[in-house]
């Protein structure tokens, strides 16, 4: 079957041949004019259901993220085919096996621990099949397969693959018919039909996941660039104000680096930058984010810290960077490095994504003028409206 979306204005084509069709039998009191004859009702059947088709896929199509896509499928399946209940398994992030991740129609709970392991030959199985299949014709081969014995008793009776980034296999499990009947073949046509949707909008998705990944990543450090970062340091106020927690900024900057440029080249330099991003990613917690502010300039926002964790957290740091061998592999020889950190502290210095910065800049300043090699906090009040800069 065509994988081509509708537009929306053909749709709106359907819909208007199918509101013709239905004005076309009543006359102007609201009455039926003359009887509709069975062709003509099946016709009328049949553009309602297309237009139907049209809209779920429509819907499937335009999801915006992939919760709202598999939420979108789950209801329009049970819409378009009246099943009982649906089930989407993902693989497990780092791990070697299928989760339950979304279900329609049943209690999430009881499946939320049941897993196929990649080792389990029926993984390898369903990672063969390329379009909607019923559960039952894999009985025969895979009898005593307790995840299989498993969907079947629960009621599941049809399956299809989705096609997921990295050769990963995901599965969508469809239950039997509200109405008790047998799944017709009209009934595989259409779900072939929005299988194929699913997988186009899911690769859609991913796709744009991975170009939105790349507008927000420093090609040279691998680490989260300018761009993402102002849009999350705002993001992560609203979190803190939202919630009254406090949140720590810190900027910091290599010490020297021009020299250390003019000493060893830039390419020497550029390997410093990159080694030095891995660095901070091995100190840091994992609720931290670490961008590069720009230049040999790095920054880390820091939720749920207050003054005093900060402080701790950046002289860990600036040790770490000052004892790290740089590894030069160039000029096939170990670099060290130091850096100046300053930090400012949400609400305790400042409240606004400038304000912080600014305060944070401030005591990076104050640690270059008093010796490099330090780490300050802003040591002022709270930073007065005047004082803040234009990002
Ligand atoms: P300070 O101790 O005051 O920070 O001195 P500094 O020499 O580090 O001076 P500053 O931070 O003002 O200058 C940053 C230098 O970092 C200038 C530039 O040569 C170098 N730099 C900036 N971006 C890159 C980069 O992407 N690669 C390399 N190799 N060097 C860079
Ligand atoms: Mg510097």
């Amino acid at each position: 079957m065509s994988q081509r979306i509708f537009r929306i204005d053909e749709i709106r084509e359907l819909k208007r041949k199918f509101q013709e069709k239905k004005t076309e039998s009543v006359d102007k009191s609201g009455q039926e004019r003359t009887p509709v004859s069975l062709d003509q009702a099946e016709e009328k059947r049949r553009i309602f259901d297309l237009y139907s088709l049209f809209q779920a896929a429509n819907q499937i199509y335009l999801s915006s993220d992939q919760n709202r896509l598999f939420f979108n499928f789950a209801q329009n399946l049970q819409k378009q085919l009246n099943t009982k209940s649906v089930l989407i398994l993902l693989p497990e992030p780092g791990g070697k096996q299928l989760k339950a991740k979304y279900s329609k129609g049943i209690d999430f709970l009881q499946f939320s621990e049941l897993s196929l392991e990649e080792a389990d030959p029926l993984y390898e199985k369903f990672k063969e099949k390329e379009s909607v299949y019923q559960l039952y014709q894999l009985l025969e081969e895979y009898q005593g397969n307790e995840f299989l014995a498993r969907l079947i008793s629960q009621g599941f009776q049809i399956c299809f693959p989705l096609s997921l980034p990295d050769d990963k296999l995901g599965l969508v499990l469809i239950g039997g018919s509200t109405e008790g009947i047998r799944y017709s073949q009209e009934v595989f046509l259409i779900l072939n039909f929005l299988s194929n949707v699913l997988n186009v909008s899911l690769k859609n998705i991913t796709q744009y996941k991975k170009l939105e990944e790349l507008s927000y990543t420093d090609s040279l450090s691998g680490l989260y660039n300018h761009r993402y970062f102002v849009k999350r340091l705002s993001e992560e106020i609203f979190r803190a104000k939202r919630y009254q927690r406090k949140l720590a900024f810190v900027i910091f900057d290599i010490d020297e680096f021009k020299i250390y440029n003019d000493s060893f080249g830039h390419q020497s330099g550029d390997q410093i930058i990159r080694q030095l991003g891995e660095l901070i990613l091995k100190v840091v917690r994992s609720i931290d984010i670490v961008c590069r502010y720009g230049g040999d300039e790095f920054c880390i926002i820091m939720p749920e810290t207050d003054q005093e964790e900060c402080l701790k957290f950046i002289e860990r740091l600036r040790k770490s960077i000052q004892h790290h061998p740089f590894v030069d592999e160039f000029l096939q020889m170990e670099h060290h490095l130091t850096v100046s950190a300053g930090a400012a502290i949400y609400p305790q210095h400042a409240r606004t994504v400038e304000k912080l910065i600014y305060g944070a800049d401030m005591a990076l300043l104050n640690a270059k003028n008093s010796g490099k090699n330090k780490t300050l906090v802003y040591s002022g009040e709270e930073i007065p409206l005047k004082n803040t800069v234009q990002l």
